[in-house]
């Protein structure tokens, strides 16, 4: 028997609806590319993004067809967005941060026929345009005044299309599962995979995210996510503040320390979101210049494991709560927050901060398991670690075009390539990703836990384990550090700081200071370019063994 409640497609124009009928004067308020600070209102967006869909159209655009965004966070890009994914047509944000070769691959793969352009991006696209054959159009999200820099053989100027578009246009009336926007893994192995969303998946992510254990955001917040919209999404931020009608804060290009602890507080923002090294860099500059953020009250920091010392420092010095959160593009991307349960609510402060560093628990909607090579579910218990395996109604299905063939289990579960342990309260912790693990001895060695702690030490600035072969133990532990600015430290300093804090058989062979710990397009630390780097490194134990 079928239920009898009406048939309301969940497509994402719907969002964006609600925000100019209901929250038409909340502000938007952007840090542009060309420099000063925009604003505008969800009303204002919403007509502008229905004239992008007009635009689209004269252009040739039709549902389902690729329209990809090469953008920073601002009011131009959120109205891109939503105009291209009202009318039909597939939004695929693009991330500047990939090597040209893979931009080009990812642009041919998805067969992008228009590309909405930051200026700053302009001398990639010049560089690339010949190897792009399927771009017929290039628009950039800039006025008339500032295109007249612009070489770009027939680059179209965005203002001047929103002009000469209206803002008649109808939106949806296609079904929910429609593809709604694409956006590829970082690829560290093999070429980029596509991730493509369905209206139904952003929106039902997007009612998740709104719960106040996930990101429990509200009318009353006004939401700075540093998070790029080409990072899975801004973490579905540019869905829920306009669900909840939040007032939004773009940062623009400008994700230094000094630049967002400005708008935190010119805009007096409450609610952020970034990876940790966004937080490190701000953490800094509040020290350096003896600051206090005054209206923030929570940040969501993900993409990486949380160091302790950045929860302490938010908690401790500035009185504003941390949360943990776990995701991947693959699940839209949220999928666990340590957000408290009941029972570790009632803990005392120390004793919660072992759960918030943890990645946190699932919301409805997400269901999680722990599994080894053999595919055989392992405990919650805490310790054992497993490969992390994740299913629901907003994570990946298959790949786009098919890549990667079959990549659900026979139960649906989707494996993360992280390894976890599960705890008994139900908290899920991150020990690694799946090839980053140290296998010592048949042994696995937590790569982050280690790094975790190593950059607590108060010289640290940034740490790196890796696996480097040893002839015995397989694998053994090297630590490499990058020290604060001017700082010295020797081997034994950071390996006595280690002590007592992790396993004995868990401490590093070796102690490496480095100028330079590299970052992936994501802010993550990049070990497989440290892997390349460190092709010819012999740990000491196994030049010891060799010569013994
Ligand atoms: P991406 O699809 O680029 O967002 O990368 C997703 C991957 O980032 C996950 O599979 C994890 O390996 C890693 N990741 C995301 N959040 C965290 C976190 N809080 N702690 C540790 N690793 C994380």
């Amino acid at each position: 028997m079928h239920g009898l409640m009406q048939d309301w497609p969940l497509t994402v124009d719907k969002i964006l609806d609600h925000a100019k009928n209901w929250h038409g004067d909340r502000e938007i308020v952007s840090r542009s590319v060309e420099g000063p600070i925009v604003r505008t209102t969800y009303g204002q967006v919403h007509d502008r993004a229905k004239r992008v869909s007009n635009a689209l159209k004269v252009l040739g655009i039709q549902p389902g067809d690729r329209v990809a965004t090469l953008a920073w966070n601002t009011s131009r890009h959120i109205e891109a967005w939503y105009g291209i994914m009202g009318m039909g047509a597939v939004c695929h944000t693009l991330n500047p941060r990939l090597f040209a070769e893979q931009l080009c691959y990812i642009v041919n793969h998805a067969e992008d026929q228009v590309i909405f352009t930051d200026l700053t991006f302009l001398p990639i696209l010049t560089e690339l345009q010949a190897q792009m054959p399927c771009v017929k159009h290039v628009i950039v999200l800039t006025d008339e005044a500032h295109m007249a820099g612009v070489t770009l053989p027939g680059a179209l100027c965005y203002e001047t299309l929103l002009a000469q578009n209206s803002t008649d246009c109808v939106w949806g009336g296609f079904d929910e599962n429609s593809a709604a926007a694409l956006c590829y893994t970082s690829g560290t192995t093999g070429n980029p995979k596509g991730v493509l969303y369905s209206h139904r998946s952003n929106f039902l992510h997007t009612l998740v995210t709104m719960g106040k254990d996930v990101m429990g955001i509200s009318a009353t917040d006004t939401v700075l996510p540093v998070v790029p919209m080409f990072h899975a999404n801004a973490w579905g931020l540019a869905f829920s503040c306009a669900a909840v009608g939040a007032k939004l804060v773009n940062p623009g290009q400008k994700l230094d320390g000094a630049s967002i602890y400005e708008l935190l507080e010119s805009e007096e923002v409450t609610f952020s979101a970034a990876v940790p090294t966004v937080w490190q860099m701000l953490l800094t500059h509040m020290r350096e210049n003896n600051l206090k953020p005054s209206t923030l009250k929570r940040v969501v920091i993900g993409g990486s494991a949380v160091p302790e010392a950045l929860v302490r420092a938010f908690r401790d010095d500035y009185g504003v709560s941390v949360t943990h959160a776990w995701g991947m593009t693959e699940t839209s991307p949220l999928g666990t927050l340590a957000t408290p349960t009941g029972a570790i609510a009632k803990m005392d402060p120390e004793a919660q901060l072992r759960f918030t560093l943890k990645q946190g628990r699932p919301p409805v909607g997400i269901e999680l398991k722990l599994e080894n090579d053999a595919g055989e579910r392992l405990p919650h218990d805490g310790t054992t670690f497993g490969r992390l395996m994740v299913k629901g109604p907003f994570v990946v299905g298959e790949y786009f075009k098919g890549d990667g063939g079959e990549i659900l289990d026979d139960e649906g579960f989707f494996d993360t390539g992280d390894v976890a342990t599960i705890d008994d309260y139900g908290f899920m912790q991150i020990t690694d990703r799946a090839k980053d693990v140290i296998k010592s001895g048949g042994e696995w060695i937590s790569t982050i836990e280690i790094e975790n702690i190593a950059v607590g030490h108060e010289k640290a600035f940034l740490c790196a384990v890796i696996g480097a072969a040893h002839p015995k133990w397989d694998e053994r532990p090297v630590l490499l550090v990058k020290l604060m600015p001017g700082a010295e430290a020797t081997k034994e300093e950071f390996l006595g700081f280690l002590e007592g804090k992790i396993a004995k058989w868990w401490t590093p062979d070796d102690v490496l200071f480095v100028d330079d710990i590299p970052l992936g397009a994501t802010g993550k630390i990049d070990k497989k370019l440290i892997r390349q780097r460190m092709a010819d490194y012999v740990l000491p134990t196994a030049k010891a063994k060799a010569t013994a």
